[in-house]
C-alpha cells in the first residue's frame, strides 16, 4: 500500500522524518510527499504565498536533500512530489515549473474558487444559491480542465467543495458524469483522499455516490490520506483500506499510472 499524498514541514505538515516513520509503522511500503506549491503569477496569490512563508518552487532541492538522506536510512520508498495549485489560466506556468523542477510525479488539485480557497467559509456564505451553484459548476470546469491538461498524475480530492457547507449539495450526477468522461482519455488518476474523512465532514473524496459514479466508469484511484501529521497516516490509512476493500477495488501504483498511455 503506497500513500501518494502526505505533507511535511516543506508547506503546512509535519517533519518530514516523522512523517518517514509514521508511515512505515503505519505498514505503507511507500510514502509520497505532496507539498503545496503554487506558481501563479498573480499578485494576490503571490502576496498570500508570502504570508504562508512556504514556497516549494524555491525550496523543492533542499527538500529533495532532505528526502534523498531519509531515503538511505527508511525502510520505505519516498516519494519526492508535488500538490500543485491547478488553475487553467496559469497551465504555462505550471507546466514549465513541472518540467524544471522534475518531481517524481505531480499530483493536480482546484483550491481555488471565485479568488478564494474553496475552503474559506466567510467567502461564500453570503452567495446566493444561484451562485454557489454557478460555482460548483466552475469548479467542475477547472477540475475537468485540470485532467485534460494531461499535466499530473493524480488528481486531488476530486470534489472539495463539499468540505465546505456553503458549497455543499450543489454537485450533480452530471458533474460526476463529465469527471468520469474526462477521466477516461486522460492519463490522470483520481485518488481517495482521506483529509476530513475521520472529522466532522466523515466523508472521503470522492463522495460515495461521485465515487460510485467512477468505478461505473471504469476509473481506478490512487491512495492519498493528506496526512500533515503523523499520528494522521495509519487511522487514515485504515479507514481507506476498508473503503476499497468494501468495493473490491485495488488501488493504482502510480508508476502503472504513469505508463499508461
Ligand atoms: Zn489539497
Ligand atoms: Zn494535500
Amino acid at each position: 500500500m503506497y500513500d501518494y499524498h502526505a505533507h511535511t514541514n516543506y508547506s503546512d505538515g509535519a517533519f518530514l522524518r516523522w512523517m518517514v516513520d509514521a508511515a512505515a509503522d503505519a505498514g505503507l511500503d511507500g510514502i509520497g510527499f505532496a507539498d503545496h506549491c503554487n506558481v501563479s503569477p498573480e499578485t494576490g496569490a503571490r502576496r498570500y504565498k508570502r504570508a504562508l512563508g512556504f514556497n516549494l518552487d524555491l525550496t523543492y532541492e533542499r527538500r529533495r536533500k532532505a528526502i534523498e538522506a531519509v531515503r538511505g536510512a527508511a525502510e520505505i520508498d519516498v516519494y519526492d512530489a508535488v500538490e500543485m495549485d491547478y488553475d487553467p489560466d496559469h497551465e504555462s506556468a505550471i507546466a514549465d515549473f513541472l518540467a524544471e523542477a522534475d518531481f517524481d510525479y505531480a499530483v493536480g488539485s482546484v483550491h481555488e474558487l471565485d479568488g478564494a480557497n474553496v475552503h474559506a467559509r466567510s467567502h461564500f456564505a453570503d452567495k446566493s444559491e444561484s451562485e454557489r451553484r454557478a460555482l460548483v459548476d466552475r469548479y467542475f470546469e477547472k477540475l475537468n480542465a485540470l485532467i485534460e491538461s494531461e499535466l499530473f498524475a493524480v488528481a486531488a480530492h476530486p470534489d472539495l467543495i463539499e468540505r465546505n457547507p456553503h458549497l455543499r449539495g450543489f454537485a450533480t450526477e452530471g458533474h460526476y458524469a463529465a469527471v468520469a468522461d474526462a477521466l477516461r482519455e486522460s492519463r490522470t488518476v483520481p485518488e481517495i483522499n482521506a483529509g476530513r474523512a475521520l472529522d466532522e465532514y466523515g466523508e472521503f473524496h470522492p463522495s460515495s455516490e461521485f465515487f460510485d459514479v467512477l468505478v461505473d466508469a471504469g476509473a481506478r484511484v490512487t491512495v492519498g490520506t493528506d496526512s500533515h501529521e503523523p499520528d494522521e497516516i495509519a487511522p487514515r490509512l485504515r479507514e481507506i483500506e476498508t473503503e476499497l476493500d468494501r468495493r473490491g477495488l485495488d488501488p493504482v501504483r502510480i508508476d502503472e499510472a504513469a505508463s499508461r498511455p
